[in-house]
């Protein structure tokens, strides 16, 4: 399965995409979580990609690019599910021409629909485990004990970039860069939207129906 997921920040790409990745085993590949590792491990790509992560703005196309082609070069043969990538067209210009080159199709561009209020109001409530990315809502999906996963026990965080003026940025970031693939994918006909608010367990059965619709 190749899919890409395509949406705001906070419309619950992530969670989706790590539930695709258990039932399917398409690869999640989120760019922000590999960029995130590597500014833990403080690599040269981390140290580029800090100041835009922490101002809520996009890390230069170039770096994102070259990032995903060794992502998919380690891990040739499996699917995937893209979270969070491409998020400009010079992205998905440049990930088409890597899918052609390798012979591969795409399964489906899924867009989950939501409003700013509601991803505001998400965003600035999430708390994420930061060892394996799994997030919680402290207003929809709550941990057992707050600020403890409830599965590994240990400390759950705030990101730095959920923060309300962050939040905001990002927001506008993606209507101005992201929002135009909207348009690029359907024109291509892979495009499958899907309302990104409804529970978790509902999006996941639309998705799914969906992408084998597609399919058939
Ligand atoms: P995310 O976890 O997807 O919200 O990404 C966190 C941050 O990482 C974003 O606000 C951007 O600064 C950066 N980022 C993640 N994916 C991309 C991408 N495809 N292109 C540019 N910047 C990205």
């Amino acid at each position: 399965m190749r899919l890409i997921f395509l949406g705001p920040p906070g419309a619950g790409k992530g969670t989706q995409a790590r539930i695709i990745e258990e039932r399917f085993g398409a690869r999640q590949i989120s760019t922000g979580d590999l960029l995130r590792e590597h500014r833990a491990r403080k690599s040269e790509l981390g140290s580029q990609a800090e100041g835009f992560m922490q101002r809520g703005e996009l890390v230069p196309d170039a770096l994102i690019i070259s990032m995903i082609e060794s992502e998919l070069d380690a891990h040739a043969g499996t699917g995937f599910v893209m979270d969070g990538f491409p998020r400009t067209i010079a992205q998905a210009e440049a990930f088409d021409a890597l899918l052609t080159r390798k012979g591969w199709a795409l399964d489906g561009v899924v867009l989950f629909d939501a409003d700013r209020t509601t991803l505001t109001q998400r965003l600035t409530s999430r708390w994420t485990n930061p060892r394996n990315g799994r997030t919680y809502n402290t207003l929809s999906n709550p941990p057992r004990v707050i600020g403890i996963d409830d599965e590994d026990g240990g400390p759950l965080v705030q990101r730095e970039d959920d923060k309300p003026e962050t939040v905001a940025t990002r927001l506008d970031v993606y209507e101005a860069q992201t929002k135009p693939l909207v348009a690029y994918y359907r024109a291509q006909g892979v495009l499958i939207e899907i309302d990104g608010l409804a529970p978790v367990s509902d999006v996941t059965s639309a998705l799914i129906a969906a992408v084998q619709k597609r399919g058939e």
